[in-house]
């Protein structure tokens, strides 16, 4: 990564120590005071809350790349529609997968469950997010595409505000009209909402599937929040697939009811990884949350859609057309896909081995998980593909690894003793869309917003949920 391209910053560095200190003292008070906080990983149990890992000052985005991907965003929406509805592309491009991914397997069960039994609710909430590396051409490249619990719209919609503050606090006001504004937390509620209004019961509630612990609390509240100030007459509930299993029933109509409350739209903030499935029950409770008349965020078939492999065969030559009808529609979402790769021996998983042992730095493994922390990068790769049986190697793709342009600034992490320095960061786009619709009609498809975080640009990953990442502004250019 030496040759790679850095960007100037938003505003002049390093700052003064004192007045470096003095900034770092009122971002973390802003942050806490406005809910830019997760909860404590070792201390979660108690009543406090800390300042989510943030950057100083914005992070270089360039505006036409940024535009590409806002205005790519119902594209995406409608191609992600299509390809979940698509039983038979689900089928064919994740078999060699279930084969070997349990976890995808169980998924996979479920939806062939409900399609033998008859889809009961047959529209679908999707609340998604398409992520993005930049390039040092400038040319975004899509990391991938979240089908469930895209998280951060709530948090980052107050994240525009907190660097408008410290622009201003640091003397240039001028600059924060290249902060674009962002609207994801309203999007997102209010596809929500209008979920929950197309199934028109009015006692009906919203339940979020969340975690036994949440940590990133705020953001879910912000969600939970905005519903209750803006739809007052809408409730929400919050429960784990575990209360679900103890306190849910299906009513004579399939309609789910949970601890004695119909819920018409169920919103997934957890469910995502092996994790949050402790024994039998939890598979229980979504498949029956999956047979019930409610409407899903994601649906069965939109998780499996959200997979790595099937990000990868979207990515192979012709396979578009099968979805998307304008050609020049493929033609830019062709443009934002980098070389993707099965590992299934049927599919040359045998000369992808060799192209990645050549040169491990060039590439990602990525298998059937969400939530970060699970991909292998580079030196760890050989290692990893030896050891594998050819059918563990089905479980995974290959993805050609993107090197974005390099920012500097500070990062700010709760707990960090001393000044902070200036350190080399790297940043990663997401665009928040929502949809809904049934196999045959889209009635709803829009763009909502953004989110941007930023990592060390040695760190493989960067998450802030799962904990290198941090919470960062586009900076318009
Ligand atoms: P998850 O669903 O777990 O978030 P991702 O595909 O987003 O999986 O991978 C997690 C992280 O790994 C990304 O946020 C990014 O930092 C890094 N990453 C993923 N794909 C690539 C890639 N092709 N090149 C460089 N880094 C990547
Ligand atoms: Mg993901
Ligand atoms: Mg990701």
């Amino acid at each position: 990564m030496d040759n790679q391209k850095i960007l100037p910053a938003a505003i002049d560095l390093p700052l003064n120590p004192k007045v470096l200190e003095e900034v770092i003292l009122k971002a973390k008070d802003w942050a806490l005071m406005h809910g830019v906080c997760m909860r404590s990983k070792t201390n979660f149990n108690t009543d406090s809350l800390q300042f989510a890992p943030f950057v100083l000052t914005p992070s270089l985005y360039p505006r036409k790349e940024f535009e590409k991907a806002v205005n790519l965003q119902t594209i995406l929406n409608e191609l992600i529609h299509k390809v979940a509805h698509d039983t038979e592309f689900l089928r064919d491009t994740l078999a060699g997968t279930i084969q070997v991914d349990e976890f995808t397997a169980n998924l996979f069960k479920i939806y062939e469950t409900v399609l033998a039994e008859g889809i009961t609710q047959i529209l679908t909430l999707g609340l998604l997010r398409s992520d993005y590396f930049n390039t040092t051409n400038n040319n975004i490249l899509q990391v991938e595409f979240n089908t469930i619990a895209s998280s951060f719209g709530g948090i980052s919609s107050k994240f525009r505000l907190f660097h408008s503050y410290i622009l201003n606090e640091l003397g240039h006001n001028d600059k924060i009209k290249n902060l674009p504004e962002n609207n994801a937390l309203s999007g997102l509620c209010d596809a929500m909402v209008e979920a929950w209004n197309i199934i028109g019961n009015t006692k009906a509630a919203i339940l979020f599937i969340i975690e036994d612990v949440t940590y990133n609390i705020c953001d879910q509240r912000f969600h939970e929040f905005q519903i209750r100030e803006n739809y007052p007459h809408v409730k929400v509930i919050r429960k784990t697939l575990t209360d679900v299993f103890n306190t849910g029933v299906l009513g004579s109509n399939k309609e789910l009811i949970v601890d004695g409350i119909v819920c018409s739209v169920v919103y997934f903030r957890a469910g995502y990884e092996p994790g949050h499935y402790h024994s039998q029950n939890e598979w229980s409770s979504r498949l029956m949350i999956e047979r019930s008349s409610a409407i899903k965020c994601p649906s069965i078939h939109y998780h499996l859609a959200g997979t790595k492999k099937v990000q990868q065969a979207l990515a192979k030559k012709g396979i578009l057309k099968r979805f998307l009808t304008d050609e020049e529609e493929i033609t830019r979402v062709k443009e934002i896909f980098t070389g993707l790769y099965s590992l299934d021996k049927e599919e040359g998983g045998d000369q992808v081995v060799d192209m990645v042992l050549k040169n491990p730095e060039g590439y990602v493994m990525k298998p059937q998980r969400e939530g970060g922390g699970n991909n292998i990068y580079g030196s760890d790769i050989p290692e990893a593909l030896t050891t594998m049986s050819e059918e563990e190697r089905s479980a995974y793709i290959v993805m050609d690894r993107i090197f974005p342009p390099i920012s500097r600034s500070y990062m700010i992490r709760p707990g960090a003793q001393g000044a902070p320095t200036i350190v080399d960061l790297v940043s990663e786009l997401g665009i928040f869309g929502a949809i809904i619709g049934t196999k045959e009609k889209i009635l709803y498809n829009r763009q909502v917003g953004h989110m941007l975080r930023t990592k060390g640009s040695s760190a493989n990953e960067g998450g802030v949920a799962a904990g290198m990442g941090a919470l960062d502004s586009p900076y318009l250019f």
